[in-house]
C-alpha cells in the first residue's frame, strides 16, 4: 500500500480524470474513460464495476433495463458499493462495486469508490437521456430519422466542408397504395422498412436517409455511391413475408440536386430544390429520375403565378365558355356541343389555351372551381338559349346537348353529384340538356367514385361521357360496368393519312367503334380534321364528329350563328 498523501494524490489525480472524460460536451473518449476506469479499479482493488439503467420503476420491477459492464475481472464476489439514484423523470440508475472474497476495503476507499460511481451514473443518466433526445427528436413514430435528422446533417457536412459535391435526393414510392391494396398494409409496411433498409446500406455512414411522412423520404449521398442509390430508386424488387421469399418491385419518383455549396442560406433551399425536381419527377413516366436545374425555378414561380391570378381571374369572370359543335356527319346537323374553357387576359385580350393551365390547377383542387364554373356558365348560356328559342327539341324530341368537362379530381368529393344538379337546377335547365365528360381512371378507388358519380348522374337524367377514350390505360371494364351514354374516341385512335389499312391503328379504330355501337354507346369521334377523317368514319359507320373540319372551338356568339343555321353545308 501507498502512503496515505501518496494514495490520495492518485486518487485525486485518476478522479479528475474520470469527472473530466465522463463530462464529455464533444463526444465520448471510450478509449480514455477504459484506461481511467481500469486505473481506478486497480487502486481500490475493485474486481466488477456494473451499472444498470431503468426507463422507470415499473421496468426495473421487471429487471428489464440497460446493462453497462465497465470493469471486470471475473471475480466480483463482494459489493462494496450499492447505489440506486431516481431520476427527475423517475428514471432509475443503479450501480454496484464489488471486490474479491478474501479482500477487506477501508471505510476512506468505499467513500472513494461510491464518488466514482456517482459519477459514473450520472453521465449513464446522460447519455440515455442523449439517446432519448435522439429518439424523439431525430426519428418519427414508426422508428424511421426524420427530417431534422437530414438538417442536422447538412449542417455538420456543411461546417465540415464535405456537402459541396454530394446528391440531395426527394423521392416519393410509385403507386404505393397499390402495392398496400395488393398485398395488406403490414406487409407494406415491411416492404417500405427493407427498401429503407437497401437505400440505407447503399448510402452507409457518409450520407443520410430520412423520411418525411408516408412513402416520401430525403436523403444526401456522395458521388461514389450515386448509381447505385440511383439504381435502387429507379426500381428493385423488394423482398417480404416469412423468410423473405415473396418480392414486389418499388420504384419511385425522384428529384435530385447535385450539391454545389456547402452553406445554404436557408435549410428549405435544398429542400425547395428537391422538391421541385421531384415534382417534375412524378408528373414524368414510372421510375422517372429527375435532376434539377435553374429552368424548374422559373417552372414553379410559373406556377406559383398562375395559381394566384387563378383566383383574381375566376372573381373577375376572366374566363369564358367556348363550345365546339359536335356534327352528324351524315345531315351536318349539330347534335352536340362541348363546353372548353379560355383565359381571356383582360390586359391585352389575349386567349390562354386550357392547356397552359388546366394542368397547373389540377395539381391541386383549384380545377374543381373552374370546372363548377364552367357548368355553371354553360348552364346560363343553355337557358337563354331555351328562352330565345335557339335551342328546342327536334321533331322527333331529340336535343342538342352541351358537355362539360369535369376533371378526375371531383370523384372524391361525396357531395359532387349533389354540386353538379344544384348548379344546373339553379339555372333551370332540364337534365337531358347537359351532359358531362369525364376521362378514364388509374385506380380502383378512383374507378369505384367514378362509377357511383356516373350512376347518379344517370338516375337524374343527365348524360355521361367517357372523354379521351384510348388514351390511358382504358379497361373495358370501364365501359363494361359503368353505364355511359357515350363514348368519345380520341384523336389517337384516329389513323393517320399515310396510314396503311392493316396498320394496328385502322384495325383498333374499327373495332373500338363497333364495340361501342354493340354495346348501346353513342360514339364520338374526336380530331377530325380532314375530308379522309370524314371518310374513315363514313367507312366505320361512326356518324358523330368534332373537329376542326367543321369547327374550332368558338365563342358563344359565333356558336349561337351556328345553333340558328342548324347544320353545316354538306
Ligand atoms: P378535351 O376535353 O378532349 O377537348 C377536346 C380538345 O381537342 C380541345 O382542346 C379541342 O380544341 C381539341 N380539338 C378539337 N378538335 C380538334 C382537331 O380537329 N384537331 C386537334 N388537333 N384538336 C382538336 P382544348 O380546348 O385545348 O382543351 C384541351 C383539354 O383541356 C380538353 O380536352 C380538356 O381535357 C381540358 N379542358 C378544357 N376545358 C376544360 C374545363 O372547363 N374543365 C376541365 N376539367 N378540363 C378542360
Ligand atoms: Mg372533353
Ligand atoms: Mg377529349
Amino acid at each position: 500500500m501507498l502512503e496515505d498523501s501518496e494514495r490520495k494524490k492518485q486518487f485525486d489525480s485518476l478522479f479528475y480524470q474520470i469527472v473530466d472524460v465522463t463530462h464529455w460536451v464533444d463526444g465520448f473518449d471510450r478509449e480514455k474513460y477504459k484506461e481511467v476506469m481500469i486505473a481506478i479499479c486497480k487502486m481500490l482493488h475493485i474486481t466488477k464495476a456494473v451499472a444498470e439503467f431503468f426507463v422507470n420503476m415499473a421496468r426495473e420491477k421487471e429487471n428489464e433495463g440497460e446493462y453497462y459492464c465497465d470493469y471486470d475481472t471475473g471475480r466480483g464476489d463482494k459489493v462494496v458499493v450499492n447505489l440506486r439514484i431516481v431520476t427527475g423523470t423517475q428514471a432509475v440508475v443503479r450501480g454496484q462495486l464489488f471486490i474479491a472474497e478474501e479482500d477487506e476495503i477501508s471505510d476512506e476507499d468505499r467513500g472513494r469508490a461510491e464518488l466514482v460511481m456517482r459519477v459514473i451514473l450520472g453521465m449513464v443518466a446522460r447519455r440515455r437521456l442523449q439517446k432519448a433526445v435522439e429518439q424523439f427528436g431525430f426519428h418519427d413514430d414508426a422508428g424511421y430519422p426524420n427530417s431534422r435528422n437530414f438538417f442536422r446533417f447538412v449542417d455538420i457536412a456543411g461546417n465540415e466542408g464535405r456537402l459541396k459535391g454530394m446528391y440531395a435526393a426527394h423521392f416519393d414510392l410509385h403507386n404505393f397504395t397499390m402495392v398496400n391494396q395488393e398485398i395488406g398494409r403490414l406487409y407494406g409496411d415491411e416492404v417500405i422498412r427493407n427498401y429503407f433498409g437497401m437505400i440505407r446500406d447503399s448510402i452507409g455512414e457518409t450520407g443520410v436517409l430520412t423520411r418525411l411522412g408516408g412513402d416520401k423520404f430525403i436523403c444526401i449521398f456522395s458521388e461514389e455511391k450515386k448509381d447505385v442509390v440511383l439504381g435502387l430508386l429507379s426500381g428493385t424488387p423488394v423482398p417480404y413475408g416469412e423468410n423473405k421469399v415473396k418480392r414486389v418491385l418499388v420504384s419511385a419518383a425522384v428529384g435530385v440536386y447535385k450539391i454545389v455549396e456547402d452553406s445554404f442560406q436557408n435549410q428549405n433551399e435544398v429542400m425547395d430544390k428537391i422538391m421541385m425536381a421531384s415534382q417534375m419527377a412524378k408528373r414524368s413516366e414510372e421510375g422517372a429520375i429527375v435532376f434539377y436545374d435553374v429552368s424548374m425555378k422559373n417552372q414553379s414561380d410559373h406556377i406559383k403565378k398562375v395559381r394566384k391570378d387563378f383566383r383574381e381571374a375566376l372573381a373577375g369572370e376572366e374566363f369564358r365558355v367556348f363550345y365546339q359543335p359536335k356534327v352528324n356527319i351524315d345531315t351536318g346537323e349539330i347534335t352536340g356541343a362541348e363546353a372548353l374553357c379560355r383565359w381571356i387576359k383582360p390586359e391585352d385580350g389575349r386567349i390562354i389555351s386550357p392547356m397552359e393551365f388546366i394542368p397547373i390547377l389540377e395539381m391541386n383542387t383549384d380545377i374543381c372551381d373552374l370546372d363548377f364554373y364552367m357548368l355553371d356558365h354553360a348552364c346560363k348560356d343553355i337557358r337563354r338559349w331555351l328562352d330565345e328559342g335557339i335551342l328546342k327539341p327536334d321533331e322527333a324530341g331529340k336535343v342538342i346537348r352541351v358537355s362539360v368537362n369535369l376533371s378526375r379530381k371531383h370523384l372524391v368529393d361525396v357531395d359532387l353529384l349533389e354540386h353538379i344538379m344544384s348548379i344546373i337546377d339553379q339555372n333551370r335547365v332540364p337534365h337531358r340538356f347537359v351532359e358531362v365528360e369525364l376521362t378514364e381512371t388509374t385506380t380502383d378507388v378512383q374507378f369505384r367514385d367514378l362509377k357511383r358519380v356516373v350512376r347518379g348522374l344517370q338516375d337524374q337524367g343527365v348524360s355521361t361521357a367517357v372523354d379521351d377514350f384510348g388514351v390511358g390505360y382504358s379497361s373495358l371494364n370501364l365501359i363494361r360496368e359503368i353505364p355511359w351514354n357515350v363514348l368519345k374516341i380520341d384523336r389517337c385512335f384516329l389513323p393517320q393519312d399515310d396510314e396503311p389499312e392493316d396498320s394496328i391503328t385502322f384495325m383498333m379504330f374499327k373495332h373500338v367503334i363497333s364495340l361501342a355501337q354493340d354495346i348501346g354507346l353513342e360514339c364520338v369521334v374526336e380530331g377530325v380534321e380532314t375530308v379522309k377523317h370524314l371518310e374513315l368514319l363514313r367507312k366505320y359507320c361512326c356518324n358523330i364528329a368534332q373537329g376542326f373540319y367543321y369547327d374550332r372551338p368558338i365563342p358563344v356568339k359565333e356558336f349561337e350563328q351556328r345553333l340558328l343555321q342548324k347544320k353545316y353545308v354538306m
